[in-house]
């Protein structure tokens, strides 16, 4: 990943640090991208005593459309190009029943997760098409590819990223640009800690361990895991991958009724 610019969005925790981590220790010239902005400092912090390389950090919030314009413009100010986009922030949104859901926290869970990651592709892939090449990943979910209980939105959006990424490979493959998905199953960030509260507030640790007895290797994700697959798709070692949603996830969506 030698001097390719890489934009992560949600980067100051989870997912996208870890992919920072992976990417940072390639060489990879970086711009973090968080609404969270003592947390992206933070970020910045750790990863800049830990490898050398340039980082550039935008507090952006990915819903709102000048935001996610102006961590464009100022990563092409700073370093010249875009190589990869990985358009991951994301949030879950309430644990509710799909008739009871509250309507403010689905659009919400709509604006940030459906409209966060068009608008990254609406305005990354026109410096990509200059550049004749691009790799693109948006985070899905299982959610992206089943259907989860008491999830609703959260499944409708990361459905739209599946769908979204697979037009996007469609239209600008020519050019050059190569975008897929990945599905996370449970890994293990600060999101998915936060659902195991709201799953049993009083035993959070035991809601993760029996969610983790479900899978087929007993466990759940470490983000780094992640952090090596999206590497891979942003890499110029890709050549050929592309519309497509990749689930990292232990095997667990591939599962019907109970498994040993
Ligand atoms: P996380 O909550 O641990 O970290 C998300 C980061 O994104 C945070 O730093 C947060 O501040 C930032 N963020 C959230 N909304 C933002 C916005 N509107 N603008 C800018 N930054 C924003 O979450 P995570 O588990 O690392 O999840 C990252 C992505 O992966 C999400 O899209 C999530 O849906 C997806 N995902 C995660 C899992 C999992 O098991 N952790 C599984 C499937 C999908």
């Amino acid at each position: 990943m030698e001097d390719q610019v890489i934009i992560i969005t949600g980067a100051a925790m989870g997912l996208g640090y870890a992919a920072a981590e992976v990417l940072a220790s390639k060489g990879a010239k970086l711009a973090l991208v968080d609404y969270n902005e003592e947390a992206l400092k933070e970020a910045e912090e750790k990863l800049s005593s830990a490898y050398q390389t340039e980082i550039l950090t935008v507090k952006a919030d990915v819903s709102n459309e000048n935001d996610v314009k102006n961590y464009v413009d100022a990563t092409v100010e700073k370093f010249g190009k875009i190589d990869g986009l990985y358009n991951n922030a994301g949030i879950e949104g309430k644990q509710a029943g799909m008739t009871e859901y509250d309507l403010e926290v689905f659009k919400k869970v709509i604006d940030i997760n459906l409209m966060g990651v068009y608008y990254g592709l609406r305005y990354v892939i026109p410096v990509m098409q200059k550049q004749k090449f691009g790799r693109i990943v948006n985070v899905a979910s299982v959610g992206g590819i089943r259907g989860v209980l008491n999830q609703t939105p959260y499944v409708a959006s990361k459905h739209a990223v599946s769908g979204m990424t697979k037009n996007a490979a469609l239209e600008f493959g020519k050019d050059g640009i190569l975008t897929n998905a990945i599905a996370p199953g449970a890994i293990l960030t600060p999101m998915v800690a936060e659902a195991f509260k709201q799953v049993n507030p009083d035993d959070p640790k035991a809601a993760e361990a029996q969610y983790a007895s479900r899978n087929p290797t007993r466990a759940l994700g470490d983000p780094k895991d992640v952090g090596n697959l999206v590497t891979f798709l942003l890499s110029k070692e890709n050549g050929y991958v592309s519309g497509q949603t990749i689930a990292i996830d232990g095997g667990e969506s591939n599962m019907y009724g109970n498994a040993e």
